[in-house]
């Protein structure tokens, strides 16, 4: 067995979105094919693999230097011990030879566009789906997830979020959170109230700063939301300045989350260790589709049991078929979504409904890409001879 060839291509996620810091429209993704030699049932097996929104297509670190280094393996370099399918920890190793430790940032997430190609691949072969694979049978057959939406849109105004915040809660979620910072504190506070009206307590509402705030601002947005109860602030201020995250968990008392803009096991390491985070209250979010991918993630969480963390403080980043198998796998507190954007890329299986505010994992062997249509008809253009 082997891998034939791995292609990557750049698409355009086009959603006409703003968050506090920045424009999605002219946002792009590295979408990835593994092509394998195994045949299942009369099909060629193919992995796929893309990275997530918020940061951009990697296509010359990808075809330039990652997958060169796969291609130059001989197939035992990368075969599991008993000789049924690939080994994605020896392929990740390969994948990084002749990379200096530290500095992950755009690496992390080219490397993680292909290891979860090749996961895909693995579970394929398997005839599994990937939560399956990874859970065995402590993995949910449904997760919690919540709607993350809320963008600044001057024409919609606070009519039109209440407008958003119903849409979610008529098709099934039932916490949503909304961004801040990208009007006055006063405006902002507006919007909460709004989205409040209609949840009808705290505990169903996030707000995301997307790690905008400086010290003042983000001390007086903690003072002014406190009294709100709400769900989690997340990301009050820049995602690498863990000490005024510490300054900003000192003086809020209800739950602070951050963590999808960090990129590997050692800053994820770090932020338990220097931000301040309480493992009783607070909640993080690394993002597996740009993180190294599966393998990273799943030292991560040993690495957060480790230090006392339970799962269920993770709530990954991506609204991605991929966040949710490893939601369920590793029974984390649930899955962000993103209803209606990042499309095709963002959402779950069509046949799944949001019930409730949970829904089912894909049968489908793999990660499921292939039920959802409207990816997997883009996907499979990586697949065409
Ligand atoms: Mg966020």
């Amino acid at each position: 067995m082997q891998i034939l060839e791995i292609r990557e291509k750049s698409i355009p996620i086009h959603s006409s979105i703003q968050n506090a810091v920045i424009d999605f429209s002219k946002m792009n993704i590295s979408a990835v094919a593994v092509v394998t030699d195994i045949m299942k049932e009369g099909k060629r097996v193919i992995g796929f693999g893309f990275n997530s929104n918020g940061r951009y297509a990697q296509s010359d670190l990808i075809n330039n230097r990652l997958v060169p280094r796969i291609m130059e393996l001989s197939p035992d370099q990368y075969i599991n011990k008993r000789g049924d399918n690939f080994d994605p920890i020896r392929l990740k190793a390969a994948m990084l030879k002749n990379e200096k430790p530290g500095g992950h940032g755009e690496r992390a997430i080219a490397v993680a566009a292909i290891e979860i190609a090749i996961w895909d691949a693995v579970a394929k072969i398997s005839e599994t789906p990937l939560w399956k694979l990874l859970g065995g049978q402590e993995a949910q057959s449904k997760v919690f997830v919540y709607a993350a939406g809320g963008y600044y849109d001057a024409e919609k105004g606070i009519t039109g979020l209440r407008d958003e915040v119903n849409k979610y809660l008529d098709s099934g979620y039932t916490w949503v959170k909304i961004k801040i910072g990208g009007k006055s504190l006063d405006q902002d506070l507006k919007r909460i109230d709004a989205a409040l009206e209609l949840l009808g307590s705290g505990d169903k509402l996030a707000v995301d700063a997307n790690g905008r705030f400086d010290r003042k601002t983000a001390f007086q947005y903690a003072d002014a939301l406190e009294s709100y109860e709400l769900r989690w602030f997340e990301e009050p201020c820049d995602p690498l300045d863990y000490s005024m995250n510490a300054e900003v968990v000192a003086r809020y008392r209800n739950a602070i989350a951050t963590g999808e803009n960090l990129f590997s096991l050692q800053d994820a390491t770090n932020l338990l260790r220097h931000a301040g985070l309480r493992s009783n209250v607070d909640y993080v979010q690394f993002d597996p589709s740009l993180a190294y991918g599966v393998t990273e993630n799943i030292e991560i969480i040993k690495m957060m049991s480790s230090n006392g963390w339970s799962a269920e403080r993770f709530f990954p980043h991506g609204g991605n078929l991929l966040s949710l198998a490893l939601t369920s796998a590793f029974q984390l507190g649930g899955c962000e979504s993103y209803p209606g954007v990042f499309q095709p890329f963002g959402g779950f299986a069509d046949c799944n409904p949001i019930e409730n505010g949970f829904v089912h994992l894909p049968e489908e062997p793999g990660i499921g890409f292939e039920s959802k249509a409207d990816l997997y008809n883009l996907l499979s253009t990586l697949a065409r001879d």
